[in-house]
């Protein structure tokens, strides 16, 4: 097939071709949820830009195995190598079991993917039933001596790995800076070097969520399980490997030295990062009373919030920006974006009032489904695709209001723009439509009620003819009776 995506790769800083291991086949693996939280913001962008890229890819011919991992071991509290798990904590809080925490939370988070219309991926494995895979992949480390054993757990020795290999090649920082600017921190004193970072942490008494292994009951270090999972459904070597901005430095640093360590060479050919989301210009955090979760722009239920959001006004305002600039989300931005995107599915339904009344094209519908691909090959650039978009809303408009005419084939093709870009690549759902559909079918249902009225009326079945009527006020319907039979609305208070 003939590829023309250009993707920018993280690791080299620079926008290369795509160029697959397999002609026809792409393995994508992205960092998913951390399972102990409700989803908030900052799920939303990782997840809506890899469902752009998984859609685009399906859509220019690959088959794409994508694998986005759940993370439901207890990691611990302050990200440090020590504290306490955060699982387990919020379980002994609830009473719960830890599993139940995970279970609570990852199908909240699916439920909120599913309203934001990101497609599910390929595979979504669990860290918690990966750790025979996670024990190996330290034991094939130890073996090389890229770490070391110390009190019951397992740290990756970075300082000889960077003697060997490069530690920072992705994040650009090197071990110097790292250790000036790393704190001896309080339960560290068994890691040789301040910038080790832990493959296996032995399991406090405390510590509920533990498993057995040769060197004490724990848990896996955090960057261990996306190392050993990737590998175990996508290979020693694959394509894509995605996730925030925020992930770079230590996590995905961290899983470029555990795989260079174990097999000697690089498992990922192109590192893909979104950038992240600020809320009026500030960065999300839990004490900055700025963390918005899903739920709550869904229903409005926050106090930064003036009104509710539905889940495809937040798809679309994500897909204005390009996923490696910041998005900053304020009311009045939404509220621009709500606009916008009523505006677009508004000239997509009147695309049906649209009548042929030239046979020679004036204008070049086909001229914007060219530009929007080669848009998409330019490093997935969304926002370039939307003005396409807007540019067929003035086409469109203005075919409404006379000013252009249009041939047959243009409609057509200006019903397929809006199909292939924003229904089916960016994947927006058609709200207006759907809305509409329901609305139909019930005002269907209303005429029916009304002519089996009016048939009962004309056998003089007062009875019927009364009940129906009387039921249906009750219901809050203003019914009235015209010459030709009747008319019906719903009554507003
Ligand atoms: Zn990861």
């Amino acid at each position: 097939m003939e590829n023309k995506l250009f993707i920018y790769n993280t690791l080299t800083r620079k926008k290369e071709l795509f160029q697959p291991l397999h002609p026809n086949r792409v393995g994508l693996y992205v960092c998913g949820p951390t399972v102990y939280g409700d989803p908030h913001l900052g799920h939303a962008r990782p997840a809506i830009t890899f469902d752009i890229l998984f859609r685009y890819l399906l859509h220019i011919g690959y088959k794409v195995r994508y694998v986005r991992n759940i993370t439901d071991v207890g990691h611990l509290v302050n990200d440090a190598d020590f504290g306490e798990d955060k699982i387990a904590k919020k379980a002994k809080l609830e009473d719960l079991e830890p599993m139940e925490v995970t279970q609570f939370y990852l199908n909240r988070y699916r439920q909120a993917m599913d309203a934001l219309n990101v497609l599910p991926p390929s595979i979504e494995p669990h860290a918690s039933g990966h750790i025979i895979e996670q024990i190996q992949l330290v034991k094939d480390i130890l073996a090389k001596e890229y770490a070391y054993e110390s009190e019951g757990s397992v740290y990756f020795d970075v300082e000889k790995y960077n003697k060997a290999y490069n530690y920072g090649i992705l994040s650009g920082r090197n071990i110097e800076d790292m250790l000036n600017t790393t704190r001896e921190l309080e339960g560290q004193k068994e890691k040789r070097n301040p910038v080790d970072f832990a493959l296996w942490k032995k399991a406090s008494p405390e510590h509920i969520m533990r498993w057995s292994s040769p060197w004490s009951d724990g848990f896996p270090g955090w960057h261990l399980e996306c190392t050993a999972m990737s590998k175990k459904y996508l290979g020693e070597e694959f394509d894509i490997h995605g996730g925030g901005m925020d992930l770079i430095f230590p996590h995905h640093e961290c899983e470029i030295a555990q795989s260079v360590a174990s097999t000697g060479h690089e498992t990922v050919r192109y590192w893909m990062h979104n950038n992240m989301i600020t809320v009026n210009g500030q960065k999300m955090g839990k004490s900055l009373g700025n963390f918005i979760n899903l739920e709550e722009l869904f229903t409005g239920a926050h106090s930064l919030l003036t009104q509710s959001y539905d889940p495809m006004t937040i798809r679309f305002f994500i897909l204005q920006a390009h996923y490696r600039s910041t998005v900053d989300f304020s009311n009045e931005a939404l509220q621009a974006s709500e606009k916008g995107l009523s505006r677009l599915l508004e000239a997509c339904d009147s695309i049906e009032q649209l009548k042929a009344n030239v046979t020679v094209s004036v204008i070049h519908p086909e001229e914007l489904i060219s530009k929007s691909f080669e848009a998409m090959n330019d490093d997935l650039n969304t926002p370039m695709v939307i003005s396409y978009l807007f540019e067929a809303v003035r086409i469109i408009n203005s075919a409404l209001a006379g000013q252009i005419q249009l041939t047959a084939e243009n409609i057509k093709q200006l019903k397929a723009f809006f199909q292939i870009f924003l229904f089916d690549l960016l994947g927006i759902k058609n709200v207006l439509k759907e809305g509409n559909a329901s609305f139909e079918a019930f005002s269907k249902a209303v005429d029916l009620l009304l002519q089996v009225r009016l048939q009962a009326k004309q056998n003089k079945d007062w009875a019927t003819s009364d009940k129906i009527r009387n039921e249906l006020t009750a219901l809050g319907f203003e019914i009235k009776d015209t010459k030709d039979g009747f008319e019906w609305k719903i009554k507003t208070t």
